[in-house]
Parts: structure tokens; C-alpha cells; sequence
């Protein structure tokens, strides 16, 4: 009789046990902070939603370390990036980690203007043979630059398929640059806005050398109008955000214009 109840026992705390550990997993899911794995010193890479992670990278920039925003999407067989990180180094690392350690082919990689902040690592992704994609303005202006230009050219925009998620690559008109480009990510409801888009907590509009301020606005306008349903917009520095970024980012805008003028 005791033996048989100390088995009762036993089976009530193993059940018991695994109750809590269930709790504690779904608790865990639900309330954690998100997911930061940190590949070097200078690049770390940060969940998203599941599949969709923003790698930032830092350079020094003028004597201040400057991070800089990209996209890391990934299916069951593929992996997808918008923007490389600012050098080749930190390209090979996040190229490194996407196929040895998660085991994914990489479909290809997006410049998303020519500025070394969005595809300073090129040619380590060249030299892989993966294709790269940007706006046939971006590889002139790139050339003319003295850098990489990437290879496979669209004039305004592109669907990509990676695995099931389905992307378009949009050119809304000139801003930070003549060529910055968006990208919508359908699936996840997700916009990366690049430079096009500022943060909504800086009160420094960027590096202005190739910028059309007086056009940004517009083209802004105009990504807003196309992609109405974006729950998570994604700048090219800083925090990602709700529609604030980008009434942050034309209160910049028309500031810089009534300086200027
Ligand atoms: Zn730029």
C-alpha cells in the first residue's frame, strides 16, 4: 500500500513538473525579450518575428561609430538579405552564419542605395556567386563611385520570390539619395524603408551629399500611398517603428527645406 501510493506520488509530481516547465515555455514565448545573437564586436543580428531578423552592423564614421540597419529574411531552405553590413569582414561573418550555422542557401542580397552602408560588403557576396540586386540607377551611381555595382538591374520595381514569402523591391523617388529603394515584405507586413526613412527619435536628417530634399517628401508620400498595410516600418538607422518614423522623417525634411531656404 505505501509502495503503491508513493507511485501515485511520483506520477503526480513528474505531471506536475511538466506542467510547470510547459507554463514556464509558453511564458517565455510570449514575454521574452527578443532574440539577439551577436556575431562580432561590431555586428549583431536581432529577431524580428520569426524568420525576419534586422542585422546591424557599426563603422566609424568620422570619428563616431555609426550602426547601420539591414534585413535577414529566412525561409525553411533560403535566406534573403537587404543590405549588406558596411565592410566585407562583417559581410563574410553574416554570410558564414546564414549558411553554416542556420544551413540555408542564400538566394540573393539587396542593395538598397549605393552608399556603403547598404552594400559595402559586395564583393564578399560576389565572390560567393550569390546574385545581387538593385535599381539600374544604383549600379551607375556606384560605378561612378568607384564601388561594386550590383549585378542584376530593375528600373523601377521587382517581385522576388525566397521560398514562400514574396518581396517587392520599390523605387519611390529620390530622398536621402537619387536611388533609395524599399522593400515590402507582404508576409510579414513588414517595410524596410532604408534611408529614405529616419528614426523617430533622431533630430539629424544624415548625410545630405546625394540627397534630393526638396523630392523626399513626395517620395515618401508615395510609399506611404503603396504599402498602407505596413505594421512595422524598418529606418536605415536606428530603432524600427510604427508611422511615427516617418512623421519624424518629413518634420526633419521640412525643417532642412526652411534652413536652406
Ligand atoms: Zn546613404
Amino acid at each position: 500500500m505505501v509502495r503503491w501510493r508513493l507511485q501515485v506520488w511520483v506520477v503526480v509530481l513528474m505531471w506536475m513538473s511538466a506542467a510547470g516547465a510547459f507554463t514556464q515555455v509558453l511564458v517565455q514565448e510570449s514575454a521574452s525579450q527578443p532574440a539577439e545573437t551577436t556575431l562580432a564586436e561590431d555586428l549583431k543580428l536581432i529577431e524580428i518575428r520569426p524568420g525576419l531578423w534586422r542585422h546591424v552592423s557599426t563603422f566609424v564614421l568620422v570619428s563616431r561609430p555609426t550602426p547601420a540597419n539591414g534585413l535577414l529574411l529566412m525561409t525553411e531552405t533560403e535566406a534573403l538579405l537587404i543590405d549588406t553590413p558596411w565592410t566585407e569582414e562583417q559581410t563574410e561573418h553574416l554570410l558564414d552564419w546564414i549558411e553554416k550555422d542556420r544551413g540555408l542557401a542564400i538566394a540573393g542580397v539587396v542593395a538598397t542605395h549605393f552608399h556603403p552602408d547598404c552594400m559595402g560588403g559586395i564583393g564578399a557576396v560576389h565572390r560567393r556567386g550569390i546574385p545581387t540586386y538593385g535599381l539600374s540607377l544604383t549600379a551607375k551611381l556606384a560605378r561612378e563611385d568607384g564601388s561594386e555595382p550590383p549585378k542584376e538591374l530593375f528600373p523601377k520595381s521587382l517581385e522576388l520570390k525566397v521560398g514562400t514569402e514574396t518581396l517587392e523591391l520599390f523605387y519611390p523617388g529620390p530622398g536621402h539619395s537619387h536611388d533609395n529603394i524599399v522593400v515590402w515584405i507582404e508576409d510579414h507586413k513588414v517595410l524596410f524603408g532604408g534611408c529614405l526613412v529616419k528614426n523617430a527619435t533622431t533630430n539629424h536628417i544624415g548625410y545630405l551629399g546625394d540627397a534630393e530634399v526638396d523630392r523626399w517628401a513626395a517620395s515618401v508620400a508615395t510609399m506611404r500611398a503603396r504599402f498602407p498595410e505596413a505594421r512595422l516600418i524598418v529606418p536605415g538607422h536606428g530603432q524600427p517603428g510604427g508611422w511615427d518614423l516617418v512623421d519624424n522623417t518629413l518634420a526633419l525634411v521640412a525643417q532642412q527645406l526652411e534652413e536652406s531656404h
